[in-house]
């Protein structure tokens, strides 16, 4: 036994430690990108470890020689997997020609190592000494430029870790506390080793990332620092699309995004100016001087949603206000939009209507003559039979048809008889109410007289005939007669099928009679 196997032994229990935490961090690859190089970081370590434990116990050469390359190959990837978890817990998105570079040491240092018993570049010596034997070196200049580059590496992680504690408060700033001790505890070590090697003959350096280890077992469990990115926050704020601007306790601009800068009238460094000077007014008065909510218009037309909330510390203390500015200029749009559309539909709704209305009343209507058709009357005589029979009053109806109108049409042409039934039908609404003559079929109308008795109706059918009698057209020579049936309710009918056909039964009477004459029904 040697002076060297205690701490041979330490560090073998360093390497189960940070073997185990590694496996952790792994586990939690998930969380987060940094679990991944931190997984790398204590991968690397254990390697070192091991490396360093074998060369202290008593390993036979040449395999005592070979252990220098896992011991750097450990130590380069170490500082590398380093460098790349302060970029991920920082935020900062992973880039291959960043990690690449990274490599690019680690690779060289490993050539150095393996061509060192024939250059002796890195190790300037290296002698067998003790029994059970182990290897004492002296530092070459490659040796010096691997340390050189390792701290710089190592001092920059450890800046970025110093200056994201600035900018973070409570468990955030814990955490990047906890990480700046992990990477100061073995840096110390491992300056020892490589300045006080006469009395540190081991390399304790991976002792002291077992302490890292802990720390960072302590940090993923405790701290949760793998699943909460340190600067989350502050991206939040820095990548959100609304303008985000935080005003002191005197209005001035204290911090500012850069949607927020693009909001602002002025560009450069804004960050002190006062708050009214720099924005626009229109966005001054929305902000007021308390808390709002409100909608304005800035000039070209942007419309934005403004927030303002007070800001105060734990004693209730005013320190200032922020303000949340969001740009809802397509928003409003897109409800003015569907405000047109629905006026549109709505008076499209009431054409519709009308037309419809047109439409049913036209349906109504017979296009020659312009008098109500067939369609609805009988329904409509039956509403009026029922209004006669309870008020008990009479209501009679004159059924006509023009004699002879098939010779009209023969005789004079189509187009001249649809003359006559259009003077006819003229003839017949200027003696009764329009509403009340209906083109019943062809050359046959219907006169409705209401409250009027059978008596009275026939004296007002034979006015009718007459009417029609007296109707010219264009054709000089051309004169018509109509025969006329009527009948009356409640005399004979009280339905519109009953009292239609004793018109009908009237009219044809009238026909046998000698035509152009009137017949009352029986
Ligand atoms: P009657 O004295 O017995 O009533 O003889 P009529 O010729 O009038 O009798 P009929 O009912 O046989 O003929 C009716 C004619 O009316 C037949 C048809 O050509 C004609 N007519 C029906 N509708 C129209 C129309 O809209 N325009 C024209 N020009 N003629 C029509
Ligand atoms: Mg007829
Ligand atoms: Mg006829």
């Amino acid at each position: 036994m040697t002076s060297t196997a205690p701490l041979a032994l330490l560090i073998a229990v360093a390497a189960a430690i940070t073997a185990a935490t590694g496996v952790l961090t792994f586990r939690r690859r998930r969380d987060t990108p940094a679990a991944v190089p931190l997984t790398l970081a204590l991968a690397a370590v254990t390697v070192w470890a091991l490396a360093v434990v074998l060369l202290n116990a008593g390993v036979p050469r040449p395999w005592l020689d070979l252990l220098v390359v896992p011991q750097f190959l450990g130590v380069g990837v170490t500082v590398l997997a380093l460098r790349l978890f302060v970029d991920a817990a920082s935020g900062r998105a992973a880039r291959r020609g960043r990690t690449l570079a990274l490599c690019v040491e680690p690779a060289l240092l490993l050539v150095a190592v393996l061509v060192d018993p024939w250059t002796h570049w890195f190790h300037a010596t290296v002698e067998h000494v003790g029994d059970p034997e182990r290897r004492v070196v002296s530092a070459g200049p490659l040796f010096w430029v691997h340390t050189a580059y390792s701290y710089a590496v190592v001092l920059g992680a450890a800046s970025t870790v110093w200056q994201l504690r600035r900018g973070t408060r409570d468990l955030l700033r814990r955490q990047a506390t906890t990480m700046l001790a992990a990477i100061a505890v073995p840096f110390a070590a491992n300056l020892a080793v490589v300045f006080l090697g006469d009395v540190v003959e081991v390399d304790v350096t991976p002792l002291a990332f077992a302490a890292t280890g802990v720390l960072f077992a302590y940090a993923v469990l405790q701290q949760d620092l793998l699943r909460l990115v340190p600067v989350a926050r502050s991206l939040v704020v820095e990548t959100v699309a609304d303008a985000v601007f935080v005003l002191d306790a005197r209005e001035r601009l204290v911090d500012v995004n850069p949607a927020g800068r693009r909001l602002l009238r002025r560009g450069g460094d804004v960050v002190g100016e006062p708050f009214a000077r720099s924005a626009d007014p229109a966005l001054v008065r929305a902000v007021g001087d308390g808390e709002a909510e409100v909608v304005v218009r800035l000039p070209g037309g942007t419309d934005v949603d403004v927030r303002t909330r007070r800001l105060r510390d734990e004693r209730g203390r005013h320190l200032g206000r922020v303000v949340v500015a969001r740009d809802v200029t397509d928003q409003l749009r897109a409800a003015r939009d569907l405000e047109r559309a629905n006026a549109q539909l709505r008076a499209q709704l009431v054409t519709i209507e009308a037309l419809r209305t047109e439409l049913a009343e036209e349906a109504a209507r017979d296009p020659l003559t312009g008098l109500r058709n067939r369609r609805r009357f009988v329904d409509d005589l039956r509403t009026r039979l029922a209004a006669s029979a309870a008020t008990g009053e009479p209501l009679s109806l004159v059924l006509l048809d023009v004699d002879h109108f098939k010779a009209v049409n023969d005789t004079h042409g189509h187009a001249v008889g649809d003359e006559v039934l259009v003077e006819v039908a003229r003839a017949l609404a200027a003696h009764a109410r329009p509403e009340d003559v209906v083109r019943y079929g062809g050359e046959e109308f219907v006169v409705l007289l209401p409250r009027v008795d059978a008596r009275a109706a026939r004296a007002r059918a034979e006015e009718l005939r007459v009417a029609c009698a007296a109707v010219r057209v264009e054709v000089e020579e051309l004169r018509v007669t109509v025969s006329a049936g009527v009948a009356t309710a409640p005399d004979h009918g009280g339905t519109p099928d009953e009292l239609l056909l004793a018109a009908d039964r009237a009219l044809y009477e009238a026909k046998e009679g000698g035509r152009d004459q009137v017949a009352l029904a029986d």
